[in-house]
């Protein structure tokens, strides 16, 4: 499964949290994060993680691609809603392709608890059988 990490900043101690507390799940994936949130959970956890810019400057934007090219699976956005954000059209598209996309999002602790665990207990096989479906759909 591909999943996307994101955090602003004043939420990038919480997806640190996030990602010890559950390294055990998130090692058996593809795990993609903006550049900060990428450098600060791969330095804190033994996780491989594939960065992207930085959010500002197109972060956002490349996962959205992905999204966009159906190669991910979920997104974990932490947002600060609560400061002003310089590249906020880019969120929002972001978040827009989530929803285009049908893809699980996540934009506070307490949904990112819930999708991990739903996650650990395989309730994101059907995302394989989506994929699968859109890799054939695309090859003819
Ligand atoms: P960052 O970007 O991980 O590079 O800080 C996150 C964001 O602000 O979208």
């Amino acid at each position: 499964m591909n999943i996307a990490l994101i955090a602003h900043d004043k939420k990038k101690q919480d997806i640190i949290n996030f990602s010890i507390a559950y390294e055990h799940i998130l090692k058996d994936h593809n795990l993609f994060a903006t550049g900060t949130t990428g450098k600060r959970i791969a330095d804190a956890t033994g996780l491989d993680v594939f960065r992207f810019q930085s959010g500002p400057i197109g972060g956002d934007q490349q996962i959205g691609a992905k999204i966009a090219n159906s190669e991910m699976d979920i997104v974990i956005f932490l947002r600060d809603p609560l400061t002003a954000q310089p590249h906020e059209p880019d969120v929002s598209a972001l978040m827009r392709l989530c929803d285009v996309h049908l893809i699980p999002l996540a934009t506070n602790i307490a949904a990112a608890e819930i999708v991990i665990r739903a996650l650990g207990r395989g309730d994101f096989s059907w995302r394989e059988v989506i994929s699968k479906q859109q890799k054939e759909g695309n090859n003819q």
